[in-house]
């Protein structure tokens, strides 16, 4: 840059540049060519550059500017800036054309992961051979997920408690395998918490992207990684620390760890996606639905469903939640998507917005938002004159579990709704749905948004379990836009086995 900059004739360019650099010849240089000489000559002799002096005294007619010189002066140079994470600044993400082509290829016999060796800050054992990537898979699903750009929905009403606090979950010691006892003391954290525990968070933390995606699509099937390259890179840089050297000089890298010191040949590294940081999503994502903002509930819900890839359980218990998170995040963002899906719709359709409302009412969810489910699709089909179908929302509301102050109201008015539903009894429009069968043994495809018969085959998402018909498999989930559908993967791994 300062070369540059004197090139193009640029002398403010060229005094900063110098400045930040710390080059004190040339700012000495720049100032006697622009005429300061008194301030050249200062500078030169403050920091003792002899070579100058003589000429620039001459210039001076003998002047003398020692006197102006401060007896406690000191080198004063500016700390050296940390290279700070930002869009498009890819540290190892695998820089291909396409991401396709990272399943397709042969990874570790086609390249090396340390090609970019200026671009991979941590230096990973070499003697770790990564895991076979090999393997050629089928045709890949174009399917695109709902437009996500419709505006959210209206305020549903108050804030919601959940009852679920962060603190109240257990923390525990992490476990560490007993086996991978080839650690010396001069191998790297990396190497060190590789070798005693290899899910995808830890080669994501150590920096091995594409070992962590070989692992992650043989055992989630995943086709689209698309989503997973912010959470890979979040997680990667929530394991760095980095600790500035001298002027000029390398910065000092370091990572974080969550247990051990490195020192130690047991470590672990820093885990982002945790048990409670998932919750505290899902809380997140459980409050906008409540709101009606069904556009950014689906965001984290979805964002949430693809974090937990990422996760790491220190227990059965946790792995148990953690589990439990995936099936909470997938009838949710099924939900949300129904909602958007609907309120996208041009409103003449309106058999087809009465089916999306009453699905929503069988996706499992929070009793708080099960009844405002059955709220619009209760008002939606009366107005649309199914007077049946409405009137059994307003049952399903009435013998439900929702017997608290809060739903009186809606509860009383469910009950007018059922006598003038009765004295109507018809339905104006008919509808894919079956307002006699239980909800509990309602299927969606998550493909079509429509329900799937008893009576028809059925394939599902490896990783978010989101049901489809036979004519979704091989494509991509539209649930969790990760994984291949039907493919029988190994299914996700949350702690050592
Ligand atoms: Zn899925």
């Amino acid at each position: 840059m300062l070369f540059i900059a004197a090139k193009s004739g640029d002398v403010m360019s060229r005094f900063n540049l110098a400045l930040m650099l710390g080059n004190v010849e040339e700012r000495v240089k720049i100032m006697a060519e622009m005429g300061q000489v008194p301030l050249a000559l200062l500078t030169a002799k403050t920091h003792d550059l002899q070579e100058f002096v003589p000429k620039l005294e001459e210039q001076l007619h003998s002047n003398d500017v020692a006197a102006h010189i401060p007896p406690n002066a000191r080198l004063l140079l500016p700390p050296v800036p940390l290279i700070r994470p930002s869009d498009g600044d890819s540290p190892n993400w695998p820089l291909l054309m396409s991401i396709k082509d990272i399943f397709l290829k042969n990874a570790y016999e086609g390249q090396v992961a340390s090609t970019l060796p200026e671009e991979q800050p941590f230096d990973v054992d070499q003697e770790e051979v990564p895991e076979d990537t090999e393997r050629n898979i089928g045709a890949w699903g174009d399917e695109e997920g709902l437009d996500l750009g419709t505006p959210a929905g209206g305020d549903w009403g108050m804030d919601l408690d959940l009852g679920i606090e962060a603190a109240d979950l257990p923390v525990q010691e992490a476990h560490v395998e007993a086996a991978g006892l080839h650690v010396t003391m001069a191998d790297s954290a990396q190497t060190k918490w590789l070798k005693k525990r290899k899910l995808a968070a830890d080669l994501v933390a150590a920096g091995e992207f594409e070992e962590a995606l070989g692992l992650l699509r043989r055992r989630l099937g995943i086709i689209n990684a698309d989503p997973l390259e912010p959470l890979f890179k979040d997680m990667y840089w929530a394991t760095c620390s980095s600790l500035p050297g001298p002027p000029q000089g390398l910065s000092l890298m370091w990572p974080m760890l969550s247990e051990g010191n490195l020192k130690s040949k047991e470590v672990q590294p820093v885990i982002l996606y945790t048990m409670q940081k998932i919750l505290e999503r899902v809380k997140e994502g459980h409050k906008l639905t409540f709101q009606g903002k069904f556009t950014d509930a689906l965001t984290v819900f979805r964002s949430t469903l693809q974090a937990i890839t990422l996760s790491v359980a220190n227990d059965q218990r946790e792995e148990q939640q953690l589990l439990e998170m995936i099936d909470i995040c997938r009838e949710y963002v099924n939900l949300c998507r129904l909602e958007v899906a609907r309120k996208g719709m041009d409103q003449t359709s309106t058999a087809r917005m009465i089916e999306l409302a009453a699905y929503m009412t069988c996706c499992k969810v929070q009793p708080v938002h099960l009844m405002l489910t059955l709220q619009l699709a209760m008002t939606i089909s009366f107005k649309a004159g199914n007077y049946v179908t409405a009137a059994s929302f307003a049952k399903r509301m009435i013998q439900g579990n929702f017997s608290n102050e809060r739903n009186k109201e809606a509860i009383t008015k469910a009950r007018q709704l059922v006598t003038v539903c009765e004295q109507r009894a018809s339905d104006a429009h008919s509808l894919k749905f079956d307002i006699k069968a239980p909800p509990e043994s309602f299927k969606l495809c998550s493909g079509s948004l429509a329900p799937i018969a008893a009576t028809d085959p059925t394939t599902s998402c490896p990783y978010c379990g989101a049901s489809y018909t036979m004519q979704y498999k091989g494509k991509l989930c539209d649930t969790c836009q990760l994984s291949e559908v039907g493919l029988n993967a190994l299914g996700i791994q949350l702690r050592p086995i």
